[in-house]
């Protein structure tokens, strides 16, 4: 392993954490450009890597790394038919396992009027993302197991990154959450 600094101390030991399905472009947008035979294919892959990465923390036993189950992209505007049309795309198109929440049961969770319909993915995850990535460096022997050890140790006790944005948004933490404490939240 190459690295110039300390090992996962860039994006990859600082990004939220959120392990999702899909990519920086929307759905909809790759089925325009790539139809939807190709973009169900795409789907599964990244589908895949969410397997790849939730397996692999079960089997290396990844200490503090803590998958939390579930990932709701809620509305900030009253948008409810788009956000049935992304369930359907989502649900029906590319078969991915997801519900479409009503405002009432957005407005259940979080303690806010802020936000409208959402979007719930169960089985997206949220890590704490340093841990699993000096995880993955010490599962690879990269030779420098008891730098990497203490490393680890330090930062087990670190908060957890804030629950807040997909790769492809900007961050906007909003505090989670009562009847589902599981879940990760990302504005539109
Ligand atoms: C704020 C933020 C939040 C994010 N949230 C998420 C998220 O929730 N989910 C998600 O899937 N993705 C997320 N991402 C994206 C994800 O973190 C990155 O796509 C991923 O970490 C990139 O990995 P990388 O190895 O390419 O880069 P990095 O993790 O940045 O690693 C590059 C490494 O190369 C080293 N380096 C640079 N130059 C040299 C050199 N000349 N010699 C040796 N080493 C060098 C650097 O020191 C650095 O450690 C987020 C990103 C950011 C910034």
């Amino acid at each position: 392993m190459l690295e110039a600094g300390r090992i996962a101390g860039n994006a990859s030991g600082r990004n939220h954490g959120f392990v999702l399905p899909g990519f920086a472009e929307s759905m909809e947008r790759v089925v325009s450009r790539v139809g939807m035979e190709h973009a169900k294919a795409l789907w599964d892959l990244s589908e895949m890597g969410l397997r790849y990465v939730r397996t692999t923390i079960a089997e290396a036993r990844m200490p503090g790394v803590a998958p939390i189950a579930g990932w709701l992209k809620v509305s900030k505007v009253d948008n409810g038919d788009e956000v049935l049309a992304d369930v359907q795309l989502y649900g029906q198109e590319l078969g991915a396992e997801v519900e479409g929440w009503p405002t009432e049961r957005v407005r259940e969770v979080l303690k806010t009027d802020h936000y409208f319909h959402a979007l719930h993915l169960p089985r997206a995850f949220h890590i704490h993302p340093l841990n699993y990535a000096l995880g993955l460096a010490e599962r690879g022997g990269s030779g420098r197991r008891a730098h990497l050890r203490a490393h680890n140790q330090r930062s087990r006790s670190m908060p957890k990154a804030c629950a807040s944005a997909s790769p492809r948004r900007p961050p906007a933490c909003v505090p989670a959450i009562s009847s589902s404490p599981a879940t990760s939240i990302s504005p539109r």
